[in-house]
């Protein structure tokens, strides 16, 4: 199982990190060791002093496929998800200037949450999703897939031109703006149009 994660495809969110606006999706992948067991706390990995935030929308990839046209992504899938993408920013900031992959920044133990799955027709339309992320009760993320740059179609067409999906994989489909750092005590707790989706603890 591999986890796809496109960054930014949300224009305030690429805004605020200063990056340029892409011309096609930037995507990176985290290995399946990556994944926080359910229910687990997230332990801030020592090799960080700024570990961020980033709440996502997920897909689950339900079946093998290649080359994908836009037109067909949608029978690839029948499950949405809402996870959170954490980045050691620190480390990537470092990595990025070196010109050097992002995987160490990204792809740690634990950096990838992943709340329940709920069925994609239980959503009106899923390019119309408000989600959002509160931190010890507070508000700190909040995006609807509306605003994606490539919506969740176009990036399964885009990303199987590179790389083979199968079932189970999962796609991270970018965080809108608000990422910010955590720290140990810290709650979590990701929305998807008015239900949890998960919740964690920073230790
Ligand atoms: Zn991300």
């Amino acid at each position: 199982m591999k986890l796809i994660c496109i960054g930014r495809n949300y224009t305030e969110h690429i805004e605020e990190l200063a990056n340029e606006r892409p011309e096609e999706p930037v995507v990176f992948i985290k290995p399946d060791s990556s994944v926080l067991p359910k229910e687990q706390d997230f332990y801030i990995p020592e090799f960080s002093k700024e570990v961020h935030y980033e709440v996502e929308v997920l897909v689950k990839i339900k079946k093998v496929g290649k080359h994908i046209d836009e037109k067909f992504a949608h029978t690839y899938y029948d499950e949405i998800g809402l996870g959170i993408d954490f980045t050691a920013r620190d480390l990537q900031s470092k990595l990025k200037e070196k010109g050097l992959p992002w995987e160490k920044a990204k792809g740690f133990d634990g950096a990838a949450v992943i709340g329940r799955w709920l069925p994609k027709n239980r959503f009106e339309n899923t390019n119309n999703m408000d989600f959002s992320l509160l931190k010890n009760d507070t508000v700190v993320q909040k995006g609807n897939t509306a605003h994606m740059l490539w919506k969740i179609d176009e990036l399964i067409s885009y990303v199987s031109t590179y790389f083979m999906l199968k079932k189970g994989d999962i796609i991270f489909t970018g965080t809108p703006a608000g990422v910010g750092k955590i720290q140990a005590n810290d709650y979590l707790t990701g929305i998807l149009e008015a239900q949890e989706m998960f919740h964690l603890k920073i230790k």
